[in-house]
């Protein structure tokens, strides 16, 4: 019923099989560009495990991967970066000593060459993108800020930002609200609202405020399977997902 239409992400009969114990389980998965999919659901429902499939972290045991019409499941992790698949993981990785400008300034994609990676001169289209960067994380202000000083919230921010000096196609992030206040939260879905055009965008989060704020449709998965997906509405309503995840 899908194959016709031109996802941005197509995963199918995805599984991944830990000593027989299978995480991830036999998950159909289809995400558009412009979209913003958030996935939900108790913990070890699969959520991470799905993203680490995704960006090549771990090797599925069965199923496929399709991204823009290429097969993601046989690539490396710098090769599905390459293709365009940014990841940001729960702990943010940013280089603390660092500005947030020279943050932004290393991620830009270098040339594949030695010479890609040996010169690196602060071009016109390098200074374009990290002001431009800087402006979508509302971190414009603090450019010149060693990246150890930020806020809690401005590091989860400063790290998109460094995934968008890649321009992915598509962007996925692991509950990047936990531990940030509630300014710093809506500040947050205002910034994944802007970004999630021109891009598919994927977020793992429990936070149902936070959820119904970005979500354009929610997968619930529960034991490695899809339980329901759907509008904020729908899955909220749905008395399975209330059983296991939205009751307790
Ligand atoms: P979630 O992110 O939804 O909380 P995870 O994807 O982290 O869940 O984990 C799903 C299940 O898979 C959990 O039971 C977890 O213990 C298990 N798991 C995840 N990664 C591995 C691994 N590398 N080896 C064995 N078990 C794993
Ligand atoms: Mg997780």
């Amino acid at each position: 019923m899908n194959a016709a239409r031109d996802f941005v992400l197509s995963v199918e009969d995805l599984t991944v099989s830990f000593d027989g114990f299978k995480a991830v389980d036999g998950v159909n998965l289809y995400v558009d560009r412009d979209e913003l999919r958030v996935i939900i659901g108790p913990n070890g429902a699969g959520k991470t495990t799905l993203l680490d499939l995704i960006c090549g972290k771990t090797r599925a045991s069965a199923g496929t991967i399709q991204f823009k019409k290429k097969e993601l499941t046989k690539m490396a992790e710098y090769e599905v970066v390459r293709a365009g698949v940014g990841r940001k993981f729960q702990t943010p990785s940013i280089y603390e000593n660092l500005t947030v400008y020279e943050n932004l300034e290393v991620s830009f994609p270098r040339g594949r060459g030695v010479f890609g990676c040996l010169t690196f001169k602060r071009t016109p289209d390098v200074v374009e993108r990290v002001n431009s960067v800087a402006e979508t994380i509302n971190l414009k202000d603090n450019l010149h800020k060693e990246a150890g000083a930020l806020s809690h919230g401005q590091k989860q921010w400063l790290e998109i930002g460094m995934l968008l000096m890649q321009e992915p196609e598509l962007l996925m992030l692991d509950e990047p609200v936990a531990g940030m206040s509630v300014k710093e939260r809506e500040q947050t879905a205002d910034l994944l609202n802007r970004i999630c055009k021109g891009r598919s965008v994927i977020v793992i989060e429990h936070d149902m405020q936070f959820v119904k704020r970005i979500a354009h449709r929610v997968t619930v998965l529960h034991q490695g399977k899809v339980l329901c997906e759907g509008s904020v509405d729908k899955v909220q309503s749905d008395p399975k997902v209330i059983e296991v995840y939205l009751g307790h």
